[in-house]
């Protein structure tokens, strides 16, 4: 069994249910803070609770038999990092050392982590591969940045055993259109388009039009959420197979896309008009951030499937039948 936090949040609940339809059995943890009980998957075992209950982990790993934790659960919003840090250290770091000493203390020594692109700072290239410099410019960054070198420890002593993914700019949604991206409030570009398309806001806001790209806006590197969940089920194969491995690996499409284009192809695909309001730059963006996957494709053999178009269409899909999003 596969113990999924944060499973019932936006990317946790994407990779609950292809595990599931892959045969894995699958337990999600989670206090329900931003994720929603409807899109987890009624064939996971759910528990409620909070991943920095300490006598809820321990009766966790007493009861259940799992092989590996894939943990999601974290506070993610670069902005609302830079005005409350304390926040992204006990929520993204404090509770994930508290959830790892348990899984130790019961031999449970594979993990799957979230780790994230902003953990790189300000790209001296165009192209971030790996071994790129790591210097965040945010507090969410420094949180995961944090994790990610106790995870590099605990693997030179523990026998812990963890892969870690840097996620780019996490769009789209299942091709079903029953789960999707749901946020209160909702931060990002792209549903924050979509939403504004389908007539919810008056304007789409625009953080920052000098910047140093080609249009003056921030360019990002869009991933479609079932191909991240793709390579977690291969890093999650990768770990189980091999005994001996760790590895960082990012997860992004190499293309980037500034916050003009994103508006222009969300206008031209639901075939409406924004309106667009250039505002102050939003503190701790840094204005170019585009992964190479080289590494994943080579060493795990991810094949991204989906483009940018694909993206936007299943995100318009969801918003389209689930306008409020889940049932609240
Ligand atoms: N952005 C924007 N308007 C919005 C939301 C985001 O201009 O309503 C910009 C943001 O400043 C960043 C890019 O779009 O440059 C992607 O932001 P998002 O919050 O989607 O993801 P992040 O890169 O912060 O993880």
């Amino acid at each position: 069994m596969i113990l999924v936090t944060g499973g019932a949040g936006y990317i946790g609940s994407h990779v609950t249910r292809d595990m599931l339809v892959k045969g894995y059995k699958v337990a999600v943890l989670d206090n329900l803070s931003t994720g929603h009980l409807e899109a987890v998957d009624k064939r996971a075992i759910f528990i409620f609770g909070d991943i920095g209950d300490e006598r809820l982990l321990e009766q966790v790993f007493k009861r259940f038999p799992i092989r590996a934790v894939m943990h999601f659960s974290s506070s993610c919003l670069v902005g609302e990092s830079v005005r409350n840090p304390m926040k992204y250290y006990q929520n993204n770091v404090e509770k994930t050392i508290r959830l790892i000493n348990k899984m130790l203390a019961h031999q449970i020594t594979r993990l799957i982590f979230s780790s994230t692109c902003a953990t790189y700072g300000i790209p001296t290239g165009t192209v971030l591969t790996e071994d790129h410099g790591l210097h965040p410019i945010n507090p969410y960054g420094r949180s995961k940045l944090m994790i990610e070198t106790i995870l590099k420890d605990l693997s030179e002593s523990n026998g812990l055993h963890y892969v870690s993914l840097r996620y780019f700019n996490v769009a789209g949604a299942h091709p079903s259109a029953e789960i999707g991206e749901d946020h209160f409030p909702e931060t990002h570009l792209i549903p924050n388009v979509l939403q504004h398309l389908q007539g919810k806001t008056k304007e789409v806001s625009i953080f920052g039009g000098d910047y140093h790209t080609p249009d003056g806006t921030c360019v990002r590197d869009y991933i479609h959420v079932c191909d991240l969940s793709d390579a977690h089920i291969l890093a999650l194969e990768y770990l189980v197979q091999s005994n001996l491995v760790s590895d960082i690996f990012n997860l992004g499409n190499e293309r980037g896309y500034s916050v003009l284009d994103i508006i222009k192809s969300c206008e031209a695909i639901t075939n409406r008009q924004a309106r667009v309001k250039v505002l102050p730059k939003r503190f701790g963006d840094p204005p170019l951030l585009v992964a190479s996957s080289e590494k994943i494709r080579n060493v795990l053999g991810w094949i991204p499937k989906h483009n940018l178009e694909q993206i936007i269409r299943t995100a318009w899909n969801w918003h389209e039948k689930h306008p409020e999003g889940f049932p609240k």
